[in-house]
């Protein structure tokens, strides 16, 4: 009897013991996943395979910027048996979130898989509710989760490999018949499952994504520097964004759509025309997407944070980011109705918010002798090189 410790999935500890394993049908299992609420379900090898080289070479040039957890977790993310023994096959998910795109009230642009209920939660949903039913249905005890970022693995690898969809040029899952607006999901499992075959279609000579990503993070066909995508920088970046990636960060305010808004095989989303309270429930926009504004966002307590971005997956910029991309956003939009809200940021507690509010005051009417008195009082350095960056566009 192995004990598996399912802590880092947030699951109870289970059980496996080889005895016990009764073999599920294919079938069955496609079917239960259908009806728990996943479009395209498909099995494969549980570890990464080629994919793991490219993504070795990706650490080693720092292209994962903060995001620290993967480079400490690479060892097990490459061979997820090493911290699950007896895991042989993926079952690999994705649900469509196609749909209009995310916008707050008067600006500010929201990814659209973060318009709706947190993803993690509804993934996650659906996954324990998967698992469930499979272990009352006779897949072995010891299946475990890997969805909605619960434990390190690289699931677009495991969705390529699998026939979920194909690698696209800009580095994300595409399915031919389902689009790019993809929740991606997986349960590993010590059953021994068929796999399905690869995916078919890929990018052709299509080079769209490209030449409409905003910084330049699509470095060449599937090679995507994190510390200049918009997706890295607006949500898991901490403190200052380089000044030299705010323009290019135009309207967004948390995350960014432009590499699948403009790809051809967006139009294959069945969701994409779907809006209001014709989407299923977990996609209709939240509160805050639906009443808050920019200026909402940048003036927000910790209180009114805490109360309101409850059940968001916005959460994960967390309120500093929040309120420095807001700033960001002002800026870019030239909005001098903004302009009191951005002086009055200039003696907030946060000097990230100090210094981005500068910077905004600094697009929009640099003049502003609200500048200098800031620049007098200023403790913190990088917020006083961000005022006197905003007095020098004088
Ligand atoms: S998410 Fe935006 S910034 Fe990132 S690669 Fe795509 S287009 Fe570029
Ligand atoms: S926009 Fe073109 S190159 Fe980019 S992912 Fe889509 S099909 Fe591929």
């Amino acid at each position: 009897m192995r004990q598996w410790t399912q802590a880092k999935a947030g699951l109870p500890p289970v059980d496996l013991d080889d005895r016990d394993v009764t073999h599920l049908a294919p079938d069955t299992i496609r079917s239960i996943a259908h009806e728990v609420g996943f479009d395209l379900v498909r099995f494969g090898p549980a570890e990464p395979g080629e994919h793991g080289e490219h993504f070795l070479r990706w650490l080693e040039q720092g292209r994962h910027g903060e995001m620290q957890y993967l480079a400490d977790n690479r060892d097990r993310i490459l061979a997820p048996d090493r911290w699950r023994p007896g895991v042989r096959s993926a079952i690999t998910l994705a649900a469509d979130y196609g749909g209009p795109a995310g916008e707050l009230p008067g600006g500010g642009r929201i990814a659209r898989y973060a318009v709706g209920r947190d993803y993690h939660r509804w993934l996650r949903d659906r996954v324990f509710g998967l698992r469930k039913r499979l272990e009352r249905a006779g897949l072995p005890f010891g299946s475990m989760n890997g969805g909605a970022d619960a434990v390190p693995v690289l699931e677009r690898a495991l969705a390529v490999r699998s026939g979920i969809g194909f690698l696209a040029k800009s580095a994300m899952v595409i399915s031919p018949v389902q689009g790019p607006y993809l929740q991606l999901a997986e349960l590993l499992t010590a059953e021994e499952l068929p796999f399905d075959a690869p995916a078919s279609g890929t990018c052709g000579s299509c080079t769209a994504c490209l030449q409409a990503c905003p910084t330049g993070a699509i470095t060449a066909p599937f090679e995507v520097d994190a510390r200049r995508c918009l997706s890295y920088t607006t949500i898991e970046q901490r403190g200052f964004i380089a000044p030299e990636l705010r323009a290019a960060q135009g309207e967004w305010l948390f995350g960014c759509d432009v590499c699948l808004e403009v790809c051809p095989f967006t139009r294959k989303s069945p969701l994409l025309g779907v809006a209001g309270s014709a989407r299923p429930k977990d996609l209709q926009p939240h509160r805050i997407v639906q009443t808050w504004t920019l200026v909402d966002v940048l003036t927000m307590d910790a209180a009114r944070y805490d109360n309101e971005f409850v059940g968001t997956a916005m959460r994960r910029a967390t309120r500093s980011g929040l309120r420095r991309n807001a700033a960001i956003v002002l800026g870019n939009r030239g909005d001098e109705a903004a302009l009191p809200t951005l002086v009055e940021a200039l003696r907030d507690e946060d000097p990230v918010v100090r210094g981005h509010a500068a910077w905004a005051i600094g697009a929009i009417d640099a003049h502003r002798p609200e500048l200098e008195a800031a620049r007098a009082r200023e403790p913190h350095a990088q917020a006083l090189a961000e005022i006197e960056a905003a007095l020098s566009r004088r």
